[in-house]
């Protein structure tokens, strides 16, 4: 099993460690500092997902637009464009944007 290092204390961790027993800094994703926001992976999946639902949503609503004549089918269509950009944006980052944070 790999380890990773607190950037704040240098306490050695465990790979799947979100917070330093150390200092309790945590992991999360955001800017952090006094005014961002700072969220968990996993809170960051569950936006992706919310997403994906979204351009599922948007996926049967072309569907059901098409087969009443077409007229609006195009709302469906955007919203399965902006559904999946977003799902795959925040599975992205709740993926690849996780970095330490110090307890505020
Ligand atoms: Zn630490």
């Amino acid at each position: 099993m790999s380890e990773q290092t607190c950037p704040f204390c240098k306490t050695q961790l465990d790979a799947e460690a979100t917070v330093c027993h150390g200092c309790q800094a945590f992991q999360g994703i955001g800017r952090g500092g006094a005014n961002g926001t700072v969220r968990q992976p996993h809170e960051v999946k569950a936006i992706a997902i919310l997403f994906y639902t979204l351009c599922g949503l948007g996926v049967i609503l072309f569907v059901v637009a098409l087969s009443m004549g077409g007229q609006d089918s195009w709302i469906g269509i955007a919203l399965a464009i902006i559904g999946f950009a977003g799902g795959r944006f925040n599975g992205w980052r709740s993926e690849n944007n996780i970095q330490w944070f110090r307890k505020q």
